[in-house]
């Protein structure tokens, strides 16, 4: 099957391909995150969406290169540092910081390169995109300083929201500082320096001030990666009015279609409502990691629904996702006794199909593909239950399994056990290796109440959640 996304602008199916169809390169930018504060487990359903995408194509054979930058500059990250009374490089930084330690956790994989808006170099490609945008009278300074996009010189501007600008005209909202704007949608390129500002500004021809939010990406994209992009991803609240911002300013300097493919993930909910920092109804990585989950189980709960598709965040869903990772370590075991050390011939794992791939070739249909795992998983382990499973056949569903798990990077590392868990397990393999097998059954114990099993294996010991916990 063809690969095929579901592109925002089109709101079609639409196939997909590089561009240029011999060179197999990709290239991706992806919004990321704003740092005023640690992102929430809905931020990560974005990036976990992204890292399939990414992983899917690579799996495809595409040469991928991915940007996503980092907003450290914007009004919630100035009145962040405000409020805590440090210089804004020193209050994202602790921001940037967790970002990369949670993602990491979640075993999203690193983009190429992850530009920071406050980066001297961007900031000179946003301050030249201005002038240009001026230039072409598709921007102009306001009486209060700051320049603002003219989106009725764009005919294009609101296609990819599929926004009419005569709505937005006609219901006459007019916020208190957006009264010397031509239009009440003319966004922000250049905001004007405001003593609630402090030290955050740059100078530029039309003052000193900061650049506006969309310019940022507008200009790491298109410094970073040229004037098209294959496809740009973000959260649905990113559509409107950000992406649209994003397209009038790159498409105004350029003339250059932007992007050939827009993808937009569904938001994560919490009783209905989307996750967000704003309701306060959000849970950090390390809020889920201190109820006792690691880090792969919410990779499993953010990953297993279609990205277009809402998903509710609930601890029944956390509790599921450790089941269905309980199931797969379980048959990777299994296969393993049966498969002993035989290694899958390449050439024979080949017949076993790419029904995996194939369902993530249609728009990263990840449940249809989970679906022929957890199939595949039945079938095997009832062969294994019969007998009927011989060892050649085991080791080439390892080896196929070692080729989707390139895309999915669900196996167990051994390495992510709570704390708790972790030292009770290595005491008790040293009361074991003492022979001092009343302290290790008392460790075991102790790891039981813990919902955690012992199992001594000729491999040594191995540490599993007990079923049902
Ligand atoms: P922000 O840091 O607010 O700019 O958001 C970073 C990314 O997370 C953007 O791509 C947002 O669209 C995305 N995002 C924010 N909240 C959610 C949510 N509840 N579910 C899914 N994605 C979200
Ligand atoms: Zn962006």
């Amino acid at each position: 099957m063809a690969l095929r996304f579901f592109n925002t602008y089109s709101r079609k199916l639409e196939e997909f391909g590089p561009r240029d169809p011999d060179s197999h390169k990709i290239d991706i930018y992806t919004c990321g995150p704003t740092v005023y504060s640690r992102a929430h487990v809905g931020n990560f359903r974005a990036y976990i969406f992204e890292d399939l995408l990414q992983r899917h194509l690579e799996a495809r054979g595409f040469k991928v290169h991915r940007v996503m930058n980092i907003t450290d500059v914007d009004d919630k990250t100035i009145v962040g540092a405000h409020e805590a009374g440090v210089p804004l490089t020193k209050f994202t930084q602790q921001f940037k910081d967790a970002f990369f330690k949670d993602a990491d956790m979640l075993r999203i994989k690193r983009a190429d390169e992850y530009p920071a808006a406050t980066d001297q170099r961007y900031i000179d490609k946003m301050i030249s995109m201005i002038g240009t945008l001026i230039a072409k009278g598709l921007a102009y300074q306001a009486d209060d300083k700051s320049v603002y996009f003219r989106i009725n010189k764009l005919p294009n501007y609101g296609k990819l929201a599929h926004f009419n600008l005569d709505e937005l005209q006609s219901t006459g909202r007019v916020k208190h500082d957006e009264y010397d704007k031509e239009h009440i949608g003319d966004f922000a390129l250049w905001k004007a320096w405001d003593k609630q500002d402090g030290d955050v500004k740059w100078d530029s021809p039309w003052g000193p001030g900061r650049p506006g939010w969309h310019i940022e990406c507008s200009a790491m994209a298109t410094a970073l990666l040229g004037d098209q992009i294959d496809i740009h991803c973000g959260g649905v609240d990113n559509i409107f009015p950000h992406h649209e911002a994003e397209i009038a300013q790159s498409e105004g300097v350029t003339g250059k279609q932007f992007v050939r493919m827009w993808l937009h993930c569904a938001h994560l909910l919490v009783d209905g409502q989307k996750m967000s920092k704003s309701l306060g109804n959000f849970y950090t990585i390390p809020d889920v990691l201190g109820k006792g989950y690691t880090g792969r189980e919410i990779r499993y709960a953010l990953i297993r629904v279609n990205y277009r598709t809402q998903l509710n965040f609930t601890w029944d869903g956390m509790k599921e996702a450790r089941e269905s990772l309980g199931r797969i370590d379980d048959w990777l075991e299994r296969l393993r006794e049966v498969g002993g050390d035989k290694k899958g011939n390449t050439k024979i794992e080949m017949q076993l199909g790419h029904e995996f791939e194939d369902a993530l070739d249609d728009d990263l249909n990840i449940s249809a593909a989970l679906g022929f795992l957890f199939e595949t998983i039945r079938q095997t382990n009832r062969a294994m239950d019969e007998s009927k499973l011989d060892g050649e056949t085991a080791a080439r569903w390892l080896s196929w399994w070692n080729r989707i798990n390139q895309v999915l990077d669900f196996e167990s590392d051994g390495a992510e056990l709570p704390e708790e868990v972790a030292k009770l397990a290595k005491e008790r393999a040293q009361a074991r290796l003492a022979k001092d097998f009343r302290k290790s059954d008392e460790l075991r114990d102790k790891l039981n109440a813990l919902g955690w099993e012992a199992r001594d294996t000729k491999d040594g010991q191995k540490i599993t959640r007990r079923a049902g916990a």
